[in-house]
């Protein structure tokens, strides 16, 4: 029992580092001390505004009542992303949280939906989807569905910086200790692993498990143990972006924005309070002058701060688990927030380490499952990036026209091959994106599938047609009961 992990210190208070301390803490309980240090002068990435669903189960997991989340975090809803100008400049699509139409038996919605376009039916498949209606209508209230067909799955935008503040309060009504101060040295046992943090005024925190939450520096991960980093800016160039807050706009709108540009996108997140706004770009293409010029321009609200700009370099540390120091959050990788992915990758390393926690002492064969599923999720969600980009009309631009030309990862070309060729999708293992989001992302981004399903060819044109009325009729049903977006948060604030 020598040992035994009985003393976890998280360095850093970012977002990662109090979801992290907050969940081992709500989770492992009375097993472990938890200790985080955080230095104020050096302060968070600061950024980081939209989520996606399994962020709800991080909320309920730590019994967080949901009318106090929404007034602490000033977050609204998210149903959806909605992408402009990626297939061609002037156009449009929706990624939805949902799933369009209801599936049969082997056989996806779509297929029922491609053979009846073959027939001349030019409904567009979004108006099966229950997200996308609720979203272009701004409405919304959570759905308790008995029918799988009626599900709303939703997220949130929030401020990160409240959302760390309140888990931190959390935290610390839980009895996690926090040490304010700027960590200077750092000492390892005779083996390498790390034995304590010496803090600037020399307080010494000793721990058996420590967590680098510390950003994109990797203090312990990186400048001590040099796990190394996979870099993978060949597949996704865009390496900087400058973020301004605006003011909001009048009526929020219960999806994110994600507004291509001649080299780069620009997200647009509506909060309770403010706008969240930023351009993540290609320093090859934009000089920081263009970026934050073009960011400016496009705001329609005004900037409510001096835009800040950000260096990164998208990939993944390539142990994300090296003895006794687990990388979580920035200092694990970084992935553009094109589909709102960080935040949700600190909430599964949490969740991973959890299920692989080194209780009695550290195994290699708990550090190796731990990199092997890291490593898994990070390529998944780099290659669905990569497909919105690839995928692309664009010949207005070098960037686009380039874009066009990268060589993929072959996982990608096959999901692309096999949908193009028979409209055909399959889940990869724990692949954080359900078919359904492959499916509108390829369509949105304009792959046009050859030939459906043999299933969906089962119906008589006319049994066919009614089917999809029925479906289209069923998912407009709720809208009418449905309270605004607006009122539906101001509701939800104002309860007691
Ligand atoms: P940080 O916020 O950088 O925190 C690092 C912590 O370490 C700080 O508390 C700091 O004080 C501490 N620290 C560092 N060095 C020391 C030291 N020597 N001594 C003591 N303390 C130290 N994610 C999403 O999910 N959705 C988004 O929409 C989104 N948008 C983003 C947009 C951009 C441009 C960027 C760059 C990121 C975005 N992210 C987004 C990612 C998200 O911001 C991060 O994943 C999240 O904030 C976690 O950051 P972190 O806690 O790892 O690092």
């Amino acid at each position: 029992m020598n040992n035994a992990i009985k003393k976890v210190v998280v360095l850093g208070g970012g977002t990662a580092g109090w979801m992290t301390a907050a969940l081992l803490k709500k989770v492992i309980a009375g097993a472990v001390d938890i200790e985080l240090v955080e230095s104020e002068d050096i302060g968070t990435v600061g950024v980081g505004e939209a989520t996606i669903p399994p962020i709800r189960l991080f909320n309920n997991v730590m019994g967080i009542n949901e009318a106090e989340f929404l007034r602490e975090t000033k977050a609204t809803i998210k149903l959806a992303i909605k992408f402009d100008n990626w297939r061609v400049p002037g156009e449009g699509y929706f990624h939805t949280f949902g799933a369009p139409g209801k599936s049969l038996a082997f056989c996806h919605f779509h297929h029922l939906w491609l053979r009846a376009r073959q027939h001349g039916d030019t409904t567009d498949l979004w108006q099966y989807d229950l997200n996308y209606l609720c979203a272009m209508a701004g409405k919304f209230a959570p759905i308790n569905a008995k029918d799988s067909i009626l599900e709303l799955p939703y997220a949130y935008h929030f401020d990160a910086g409240l959302y760390a503040r309140y888990l931190r309060k959390l935290s610390e009504q839980m009895g996690v200790v926090r040490h304010e101060g700027k960590v200077q040295q750092v000492f390892q046992h005779t083996n390498g692993d790390i034995k304590c943090l010496v803090l600037d005024d020399g307080r010494e925190l000793s721990g058996d498990l420590f967590i680098d939450c510390s950003g994109f520096r990797g203090l312990l991960i990186q400048d001590k143990l040099n796990a190394g980093y996979d870099d993978w800016s060949h597949f996704l160039p865009c390496d900087r972006a400058v973020a301004v807050p605006s003011e909001r706009f009048e009526k929020t709108v219960p999806y994110t924005r994600a507004i291509a540009h001649s080299a780069g996108w620009q997200w647009r997140i509506p909060l309770q309070h403010r706008n969240g706004n930023g351009l993540v770009y290609s320093s090859a293409h934009y000089t920081d002058q263009q970026a934050s010029d073009l960011l400016l321009a496009n705001l329609d609200r005004k900037a409510l701060a001096e835009p800040k700009f950000l260096r990164f370099k998208t990939g993944r540390r390539r142990q994300q688990w090296q003895r006794n120091v687990v990388a979580v959050g920035l200092s694990s990788g970084f992935l553009e927030p094109l589909e709102s992915t960080s935040i949700h990758l600190i909430q599964s390393a949490v969740v991973r380490l959890i299920q692989l926690f080194p209780h009695n002492g550290i195994c290699q064969s708990a550090i190796k499952e731990y990199n092997r599923q890291s490593e898994l999720e990070y390529t998944q969600i780099r290659d669905f990036l990569i497909l919105h980009y690839h995928v692309n009309e664009r010949s207005d631009s070098q960037f686009w026209r380039d874009m066009q030309q990268l060589a993929i990862p072959d996982s990608l070309r096959q999901k692309m091959a096999i949908f193009a060729d028979n409209g055909q999708l399959f889940r990869d293992q724990n692949d954080l994106f359900l078919e359904s989001s492959w499916l509108q992302v390829m369509l949105g981004q304009g792959i046009e599938p050859k030939d459906y399903h043999p299933i969906a060819g089962n119906f008589s044109p006319d049994k066919l047609r009614d089917m999809l009325a029925s479906i289209q009729a069923i998912k407009q049903e709720p809208l009418s009961k449905l309270p605004d977006h607006d009122t539906y948060i101001h509701t939800m604030i104002s309860r007691s």
